[in-house]
């Protein structure tokens, strides 16, 4: 009789299945995938010893108070505070039921975070196996990976898919072929994505017939008010040959809470992440939350042109009437309707509010000098000026 080869799971597969079965009990959504209910966030996690499961537990609220399944998240600065975490649960069942767990191991289907952390060293958890990196409040959960080896505990990322390689977003690999396309009709090639960092997201169109695709935040940021602020979105991207991504500011919540982007043109050729540098000038602190949309990145095709240096240009009814470094304002009829249409489309941020912000900022870095220091050096009918010069460039 011909005997089938069976593979019996590993132990640590094994105890990883279980807190993702565990993991489907969540009540609250905002962790990491679960692998048994598509499409469902939550975390689970077991506590384990001599090969023995001691207790388990999900991210979900206390016994008896309201579950965000049922009544909607209780979000503060962008984190649900709602729940009780697995990892804490699974400690809180162990102490219940008066199990002693000195010296054992947690299986968690995310990372903890550093308050779960912690409880975790305390208790005296010595290994701490995760199935996912989750990045917990004000980006504290790089800070566990570091502390892990400190504490004594052994920490280690069991599905390499979903762990970080490094976290402190390491360069794309070229041997890594895991990228996402946004689908094009108009390219020729589709526009490849490559996730960096495990909690990214794929920029995404909002709406059919959006001209840009939203950008997201791929770790929270806490921003001070006239503050500049590199933006991460864990992501990087092959724009086809002769196409340009140009980054701009996003309506809605950047926008109403005061960041500006300071532009960014993402070129064919660079494989890098993209990055989002952003001013807060709202006047108040700004947190940015992880997966928020932070700004919007247009696709575009563009003309190399010929340079030629010349000793003089054609003619043309304008001359070199224009928005020069005087004062004095040129009362052209295109200038007051530009000066209205800028009326019109004035919105916060004011070319002031910018102006005074960055005069706030500390010294800027040679990258992002090109854009801000005119602006922050001009007196107030010059940047009038150059707001119209923009505007016409921009309407
Ligand atoms: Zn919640
Ligand atoms: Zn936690």
């Amino acid at each position: 009789m011909e005997k089938k080869e069976k593979k019996r799971r590993g132990w640590d597969e094994y105890f990883m299945d279980i807190a993702e079965l565990v993991a489907t009990r969540a009540t609250c959504n905002r962790g990491s995938d679960l692998k048994y209910v598509p499409g469902f966030k939550g975390v689970g996690a077991v506590i384990v010893r001599d090969r023995t499961v001691l207790s388990s537990g999900y991210n979900g609220s206390p016994r008896g108070l309201d579950h965000c399944d049922d009544i909607g998240h209780e979000m503060v600065e962008g984190h649900c505070i709602r729940t009780v975490h697995a990892e804490a649960n699974a400690l809180v069942q162990a102490a219940k039921n008066g199990i002693m767990i000195d010296g054992g191991a947690l299986y968690t289907t995310a990372s903890p975070c550093y308050d779960c952390f912690k409880m975790l060293i305390n208790s005296g958890i010595k290994r701490i196996v995760c199935g996912a990196f989750y990045g917990s409040r004000y980006g504290a959960s790089d800070k566990v990976v570091g502390l892990a080896a400190q504490a004594g505990v052994q920490m280690e990322f069991l599905r390499a898919d979903k762990a970080p390689d490094q976290l402190d977003l390491p360069e794309p690999k070229p041997e890594e072929k895991e990228t996402e396309t946004v689908k094009s009709l108009l390219l020729s090639s589709n526009l490849k994505i490559k996730k960096l960092h495990p909690m990214a997201k794929v920029p995404d169109y909002a709406h059919e017939g959006d001209a840009g695709l939203d950008l997201y935040a791929s770790e929270g940021a806490s921003i001070p008010t006239g503050q500049r602020e590199k933006i991460k979105t864990g992501i990087s991207m092959e724009i086809p040959d002769g196409y340009v991504g140009l980054i701009w500011d996003r309506g809605g919540v950047p926008v109403k809470k005061g960041l500006k982007t300071m532009g960014g043109v993402i070129d064919s050729g660079y494989r890098g992440e993209v990055i989002v540098p952003v001013v807060n000038v709202s006047g108040e602190n700004v947190e940015v939350m992880q997966g928020e949309k932070i700004a919007q990145i247009i696709i575009q095709p563009f003309e190399q042109v010929e340079v030629e240096e010349t000793d003089g240009l054609g003619e043309s009814a304008r001359g070199e009437d224009a928005f020069g470094s005087s004062d004095e304002l040129v009362e052209s009829e295109e200038l007051v309707e530009l000066e209205e249409e800028a009326a019109i489309k004035e919105e916060e941020p004011t070319i002031d509010e910018i102006t005074k912000a960055l005069s706030n900022a500390p010294a800027l870095s040679k990258e992002s000098k090109g854009f801000s220091e005119p602006l922050s050096r001009m007196g107030g009918s010059e940047a009038q000026e150059r707001r119209k010069n923009e505007n016409r460039g921009r309407w």
